[in-house]
């Protein structure tokens, strides 16, 4: 079916790349092609001399490979230092600390990368900010949000393990199964612990009106050609749930099991203590489920009806009130085009083809194309010695669009000292 994604999950590869890509490229010529092929845990290991030839060139990866970050130190050298070039090598991606990705087919994936922290925040770990930041760009100004497809995370949740199981997990985090009960992932993949590992689905409960209780699959997968040959290659076939009916999602299996986590005990333990000690910073986490009264309420309903109606949206191509003598130029992904009643004569504007609420929900191809139309658009401007000065907006919409305005490169310093708040 053309709505399903095939995509490989793999455990820690930690350097043994030939291996990896092998029997990637011996399972997308039997049963693919597969759509993506999404790396958890350790990618880099402590011998990386197998990626070289990846890295000029030489070889290239058989599926579209996205990465986790690092979880130690030494390997922050190994990833890229900005987000706009994520890209390691031909067709292996770094998809960077934590965000949500949606793939051209809508299979949206969320992800976090390192090690649970509470006392640094470095490049490879993560702590609760990150978490609420996370949860902020899937639900807010979200009201229809049900969940997330895939939950990426290279540690695995806090008491994920069923008891009859009796494993003992090192590398887990309370912060990890919290996520998991905001964004309501169908499937959760982990690695880092060197064993394959299946538990029965569960669902997470209700925490607003809007929610569904989506089951959640939990899948450990172990390291890359282990001797043992536990499992470290899963193959899944999914329809993205936004193409699923409501009644399909919340179709009952026989082995389900009780959710493992309690949602007011992890919060109490990660936030309200935190809140505490830190009385400055009360206001970094955005409760979703602060109680409103009705007018606010009714409000806040009317606004999300137009904000979500997309047949009406200025901004899809598709869309009838779409301003097509505007556009400039269409790409694969994004179009470029004149702002309606811009400020400058120049004033332009990049925006997806279709339906994104902000560049942090946008696929990987779009980001690539955006940064395409931006390089072109500095070329322009450059002609008559003005930069451009790019910011998003999606204002009385819920559709991104990166605006451009010409300033004299002269301003720059000036402009930015503004911006920093100097003056
Ligand atoms: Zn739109």
């Amino acid at each position: 079916m053309a709505d399903k994604v095939k995509i490989l999950l793999c455990g820690d590869a930690e350097g043994k790349f030939d291996a990896l890509f092998k029997r990637v490229d011996t399972i997308n010529k039997k049963s693919g092609p597969f759509d993506l092929l999404l790396c958890v845990g350790n990618f880099f290991g402590i011998n990386n001399k197998e990626f070289g030839p990846y890295r000029i060139g030489d070889k290239k990866a058989p599926v579209a490979t996205y990465i986790l970050g690092p979880n130690k130190q030494d390997h922050i050298d190994l990833y890229p230092n900005d987000d706009l070039h994520n890209e390691l090598s031909t067709n292996v991606y770094y998809l960077g600390k934590r965000g949500i990705f949606t793939d051209s087919k809508g299979l949206k994936i969320a992800y976090i990368s390192g090690i649970a922290s509470s006392n640094e925040n470095g490049p490879w770990t993560y702590n609760e900010s990150d978490i609420s930041e996370l949860c902020d760009i899937a639900l807010k100004g979200n009201p229809s949000f049900k969940g997330v497809d895939i939950l990426l995370t290279s540690q695995w949740p806090a008491d994920i393990v069923e008891q009859k199981d009796k494993l003992d997990v090192t590398q887990q985090s309370e912060l990890l199964s919290y996520l998991c009960m905001k964004l309501k992932p169908r499937y959760v993949i982990s690695a880092l612990e060197g064993i394959y590992y299946e538990r029965a689905p569960f669902r997470c409960p209700n925490l607003s009106d809007n929610d569904m209780e989506i089951a959640t699959r939990f899948i450990g997968l172990a390291r890359v050609g282990n001797p043992k040959k536990d499992k470290w290659l899963y193959a899944l076939n999914l329809t993205p749930m936004e193409k699923m009916k409501i009644a399909e999602l919340l179709q009952k299996t026989t082995d389900e099991t009780p959710c493992p986590f309690n949602f007011f005990d992890l919060e109490g333990k990660i936030f309200k203590s935190k809140k505490r000690k830190n009385p400055g910073h009360q206001q970094y986490f955005y409760d979703m489920n602060a109680p409103m009264d009705d007018q606010k309420k009714k409000s806040k309903q009317k606004k999300a009806r137009i904000e979500f109606d997309q047949d009406k949206c200025w901004f899809c191509l598709a869309s009838p009130t779409f301003d097509k003598h505007l556009v400039i130029s269409i790409g694969e992904f994004c179009y470029l085009a004149l702002t309606k009643g811009g400020i400058v004569e120049e004033h332009f504007m990049i925006s997806p083809l279709t339906h994104f609420q902000s560049s942090l929900a946008c696929t990987v191809e779009i980001q690539k194309e955006m940064a395409k139309f931006k390089k072109a658009l500095r070329k322009f401007y450059a002609r008559n010695e003005n930069v451009p000065v790019f910011f998003e907006r999606n204002y009385k919409t819920s559709h991104m669009q990166l605006q451009a305005i010409p300033i004299p490169k002269q301003a720059v310093r000036e402009l930015q000292e503004i911006f920093m708040g100097v003056y």
